[in-house]
């Protein structure tokens, strides 16, 4: 008969890490799956520059390697898998993962965070991967030297435009508004850039379609308040915001109408099932930031740990 575990963590981002750390320092031996993103989100992007403590503006990767070290040294087992079924109700928890193995435990600490969102065209999912991309970080390479368009107009699209300022010919920002959520400071830099000509802001512009020769993107369509027009672009970086990574627990847990976890029941990351804790980005509407998804981590593994005592 499978062991029951006393916590398995779901997903190795900030939030994961940081639980991970923290439930091992408590004694509980905590297994934590991985999910297809080793890393979580973090590791798409080249520079950070508000990880407390890291002045130095470490990239994505490294810093998250750091973390998975800090939680492997501390004696986390890991599962390279991720978690295809959840029956969470109950006192035992049971998983199904990907390889078809079940895992099952006393306590769960959801820390799926979120994915990307694309557009919905016809025409973007036929060029992803052939110039539509959502990660300049992991395809910018591949267009140096050209003229590019990211599409959005919070942190994560300027993030992208700064990133790829450095290695494009040029970069245009689409944006369906005249105004910005982006961080002040992100805002400032693209400015900044836009008065070279390296930049261009292209704003109240609605993206009709994404234009190609059949086998690469050529061009991007958009619908401003002037009429359609078409903007020549070898590469189109789609950065309009993420969806919770909580599809698995659908009926299983209460959930926002956008699948964000609703938690805050007993403790402040206990979900609607007993036992059952979320931490990070699916469980956050507001902050969205590593730190935030970090601090929630180490405060849903205290609060396993709270609720793995009251049970014994
Ligand atoms: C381009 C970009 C730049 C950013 N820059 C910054 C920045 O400079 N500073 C900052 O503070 N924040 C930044 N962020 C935001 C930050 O990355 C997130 O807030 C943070 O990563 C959320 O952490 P998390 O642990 O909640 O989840 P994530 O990092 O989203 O990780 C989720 C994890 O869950 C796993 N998973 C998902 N589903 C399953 C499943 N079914 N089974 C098992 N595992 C699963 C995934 O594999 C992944 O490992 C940036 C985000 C992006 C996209």
């Amino acid at each position: 008969m499978e062991k029951v575990r006393k916590v398995v963590i779901i997903g190795s981002g900030p939030a994961g890490y940081t639980a991970a750390i923290y439930a091992c320092r408590a004694g509980l031996n905590p297994v934590l799956v991985t999910g297809n993103q080793l890393g979580g989100q973090l590791t798409t992007t080249p520079e950070i520059e508000n990880w407390p403590g890291r002045n130095d503006n470490p990239d994505g990767i490294s810093l998250m390697q750091s973390l998975q070290k800090h939680a492997t040294d501390l004696g986390t087992e890991f599962i390279y898998e991720s978690v295809e079924k959840a029956k969470l109700k109950g006192t035992e928890k049971v998983l199904t993962l990907s390889g078809g193995n079940e895992i099952r435990a006393k306590s769960i600490i959801i820390c799926t965070g979120a994915s990307v969102r694309y557009l919905g065209l016809e025409s973007e999912e036929q060029y992803k991967g052939h110039g539509v991309s959502a990660c300049a970080t992991c395809d910018g390479f591949f267009f140096r030297n050209k003229d590019v368009a990211v599409v959005g107009g919070g942190s994560a699209a300027f993030v992208e435009a700064l990133y790829l300022a450095g290695l494009c010919n040029k970069v245009y920002l689409i944006h369906r508004r005249d105004s910005f959520r982006a961080e002040n400071a992100l805002v400032k830099r693209l400015t900044e850039l836009s008065k070279t000509g390296k930049v261009e802001f292209i704003l109240n512009a609605n993206v009709d379609s994404i234009i190609g020769d059949g086998n690469k993107v050529t061009g991007i369509r958009v619908v401003t308040t002037t009429g359609l027009c078409t903007v020549d672009v070898e590469g189109v970086f789609v950065a309009i915001g993420h969806n919770a990574n909580t599809q698995v627990f659908e009926g299983q847990l209460e959930l926002y109408s956008d699948g964000v976890i609703k938690t805050g029941f007993t403790t402040q990351t206990s979900t609607s099932v007993k036992g059952v804790f979320a931490a990070g980005d699916c469980a956050d509407r507001v902050y969205k930031q590593a730190i935030t998804s970090a601090g929630s981590g180490c405060m849903a593994a205290l609060d396993a740990e709270h609720y793995l005592q009251e049970l014994s």
